[in-house]
């Protein structure tokens, strides 16, 4: 597996980190399990000490350098490849490795893909996660190199194989980037059922520091203009309960990032400043307690590849609001697990959000039944369906 941009041990909820390092992470554990085994290739940081890790059973994370050892920042890594390429090479034949295929993440990844497929004259198989057209369709945020869209529409042309996480993936990449409908498999996300469970409402508000009796609105994940927490945030002035209730921003850079310091002033400036917690980045060992401490998550993205964060509230038996974004449509039951809004806008998050606070007059559904709507989503699941898809690229055989 290749992911060169970012590592699947990075810090999750900082800028370049979050559901693509989860995926790699979980799934290639699950391979491991399974007995495949599974070398997985990123860039060497400053951090890394050890350049090869071994993760879990049959996995190691393998840190590669460039040639001149120095630090390569993701905006420069396309003009790296060859160097990875290289490092990528010395490494394999220094302990006389031979792949069956390769899985790559992510564009930047694909590129460095695409020359081992040559030389290697083995399968490759892609995983966008996010697609540059998409991106800039919706127009947020610094708009994506037209690199980034050359080089994914070739390599849905010479990949033997493009997964996508959801079938709206699929039928964006045939027709933003003219793919095959044949050549692309859908494999989706999964969960971690094991550590994200529901645990008592007022046990893990109090673990958390949080009032008993405040309703409390959550949001989980990167601080990234896509991400649309500026909507969320304003959506607070409409809701009837907005004294005592709380909105809660885990994810982000630390609180003298400008992305936290930008959405500070839009809470104080909104006069929401006692109402919005800026939590930080949290271990996702924590995470179950945020989402059984709140009464919704809310997922007011512009664009999501599948949104786990969703998946992870669910299987903590918290219901999601959502923008139709990945794989919430998909996901969610509306008006019983979560609500789809038809747009990122505030009026709609907080008529969504106001549905599923509590209230006397209206019957709830239980954590345990949420909890139950998504119990399919297990990352061995995932696994399988990845190995199937492997199985079925290998019996190709060398490629031409
Ligand atoms: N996450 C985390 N700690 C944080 C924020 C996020 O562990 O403070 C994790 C979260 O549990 C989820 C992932 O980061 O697994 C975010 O994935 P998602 O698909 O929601 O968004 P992406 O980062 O892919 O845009």
């Amino acid at each position: 597996m290749l992911s060169i941009h970012s590592s699947p041990l990075g810090p999750l909820g900082t800028r370049d980190t979050g559901g693509m390092s989860v995926y790699i992470r979980e799934a290639a554990r699950e391979l491991g399990r399974m007995g495949h085994k599974v070398d997985i290739f990123t860039r060497r940081t400053a951090e890394v000490g050890d350049p090869v890790i071994a993760l879990t059973e049959n996995v190691r994370l393998v840190h590669l350098s460039t040639g001149n050892g120095r630090n390569v920042p993701k905006e420069a890594l396309h003009r790296h490849i060859a160097d990875f390429h290289r490092a990528l090479e010395s490494f394999r034949n220094r302990h006389f490795l031979d792949y069956d295929l390769i899985h790559s993440h992510y564009w930047l990844s694909g590129s460095l893909g695409e020359m081992v497929r040559e030389s290697w004259r083995r399968p490759h198989i892609i995983t966008f996660h996010t697609l540059g057209a998409v991106k800039n369709s919706i127009g947020v945020g610094e708009s994506e190199p037209l690199l980034r869209i050359a080089t994914e529409k070739n390599l849905a042309a010479t990949c033997e194989r493009v997964l996508s996480t959801t079938p709206k993936d699929k039928v964006q990449l045939i027709r933003l980037y003219d793919a095959v409908s044949d050549k692309i498999g859908v494999v989706p996300c999964g969960v971690d059922l094991n550590l994200f469970r529901p645990l008592d409402t007022a046990v893990a508000r109090r673990r958390l520091g949080f009032a008993s009796d405040h309703p409390i609105v959550l949001f989980v994940g990167r601080f990234d203009s896509v991400k649309g927490i500026d909507s969320l945030i304003k959506a607070m002035i409409y809701l009837r309960r907005r004294d005592s209730l709380r909105l809660v921003l885990v994810g982000g850079d630390g609180l003298a990032s400008p992305a936290t310091r930008r959405l500070q002033k839009q809470a104080s400036d909104l006069g929401l400043q006692d109402a919005v917690t800026f939590a930080g980045r949290i271990v996702q060992d924590r995470l179950p307690a945020y989402y059984s401490a709140a009464d919704v998550l809310v997922v007011p993205s512009l664009y999501e590849s599948f949104g786990l964060v969703g998946l992870e509230a669910l299987a903590c038996g918290t219901p999601v609001v959502a923008t139709p974004v990945g794989a919430m449509e998909s996901i969610l039951q509306q008006g019983r697990t979560g609500q789809v809004v038809t747009e990122a806008a505030p009026r709609l998050f907080a008529e969504a959000i106001e549905a599923f606070l509590p209230n006397k007059a209206r019957k709830t559904v239980s954590a345990a039944d949420i909890r139950a709507s998504v119990l399919q989503f297990s990352w061995s699941k995932v696994a399988a369906a990845l190995a199937a898809e492997y199985v079925g690229v290998c019996a190709i055989g060398a490629i031409s």
